[in-house]
């Protein structure tokens, strides 16, 4: 059994990223894909060799073991395990002509290598083959397309009320002159530069739920990069930030506010008006000989829940605001109040 080299076969390097090693798949995977090479078998075995490959590159338990493991893994695995330990693994097989579904020895359907079943079980391999078709796993030749993050930037009052925008999204198609595969009779496809996909833009509206909060994640289903043989596009997900609000600060789905309240309606009690980021005043109630910094609790008024029922609360701090510009007439009150309070006071 000969040991494969996974980072040769997808042409990476052995410290590659595992963005490197996912890129590095798509664009050989659309390249060898059965359905660009009908018929082709050198095409098909190679096409399950990349996606062997990836299915362990990919998987940083699997990557860390083959890694682990190095070229000598024979010696250090010991013999008996490539060897006729393997056959412990029973799948049923039926006696007679009767083969069980589940009875890969022919023709190692399963896609994968004896190497590959050595290193992690007949089982990894054969419990990942249910609805194959055609001696090759569906889900081998039919892959999911990349998501796409989208940094998007709101205001407090769009966090509050929601709303909707127009993006433009940068993604990216199959290209149609070489399929996908990068080259046109053995050469690199001008279309794409060999790239096999090209650029596209797109506009896109897109609704944003009113409770949305740093680092909330809005997907749009289908949006993202396309699949490898008619394989699902990605998502899109928006990645959202709150831009910091001048009046309003949020803690959670509680707001908070400050409420400049005049000293006689401090003193004397009476209704004052508490902003909403949309734009609403409420009517609070405020008690006479309110004190500065107290603070009222809007039950309710606060940011909608992005999950489940309801919105939190707004807090109103009051923030009293002493007179200034005095009448005489007010100079003298507060002279009156001064000596009733007792009080010396410049006069
Ligand atoms: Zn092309």
């Amino acid at each position: 059994m000969d040991y494969k080299d996974y980072y040769k076969i997808l042409g990476v390097a052995r410290g590659a990223s595992s963005d490197d090693i996912k890129k590095a798949f798509r664009k050989l995977a659309r390249k060898h894909h059965p359905d660009v090479n009908p018929g082709d078998k050198k095409a098909e075995e190679k096409f399950k060799e990349i996606n062997e490959a990836y299915e362990v590159l990919s998987d940083a338990d699997k990557r860390k073991r083959y890694d682990t493991l190095g070229p000598n893994w024979q010696e250090q695995f010991g013999p008996n395990f490539s060897g006729a330990g393997r056959r412990t693994y029973s799948y049923g097989g039926g006696g007679g002509g009767a083969r069980s579904p589940f009875d890969f020895d022919a023709g190692g359907a399963s896609g994968f290598s004896d190497f590959f079943e050595a290193l992690f079980g007949r089982s990894n391999a054969a419990g990942r083959s249910a609805g194959m078709g055609g001696g090759m796993r569906d889900d081998l030749r039919r892959r999911a397309g990349d998501s796409i993050e989208q940094p998007v930037e709101v205001s407090m009052q769009e966090a509050y009320m929601g709303g909707s925008r127009t993006f433009n999204i940068q993604s990216t198609e199959v290209c149609t002159s070489c399929r996908g595969t990068g080259e046109v009779n053995n050469k690199s496809c001008p279309t794409c530069g060999g790239q096999g996909q090209v650029p596209k833009s797109k506009r896109l509206q897109v609704k944003i739920p009113a409770g949305v909060d740093n680092g909330s994640k809005i997907r749009v289903a289908g949006e993202g990069q396309p699949g490898i043989g008619g394989g699902p596009r990605g998502d899109l997900f928006l990645v959202i930030s709150v831009r910091p609000d001048p009046t309003f600060e949020r803690k959670g789905d509680d707001l908070h506010v400050a409420v400049n309240v005049e000293l006689v309606k401090a003193m004397l009690g009476g209704e004052v008006a508490v902003p909403a980021p949309d734009g609403r005043k409420f009517l609070l109630t405020i008690p006479s000989e309110t004190q500065n910094d107290r603070q009222f609790r809007l039950t309710g008024k606060g940011m909608p829940r992005l999950r489940g029922e309801g919105s939190g609360n707004l807090y109103a701090h009051v923030k009293v605001v002493l007179p200034m510009q005095l009448t005489a007439e007010e100079r003298e009150l507060f002279e009156k109040l001064a000596r009733s309070r007792g009080v010396e006071a410049h006069s």
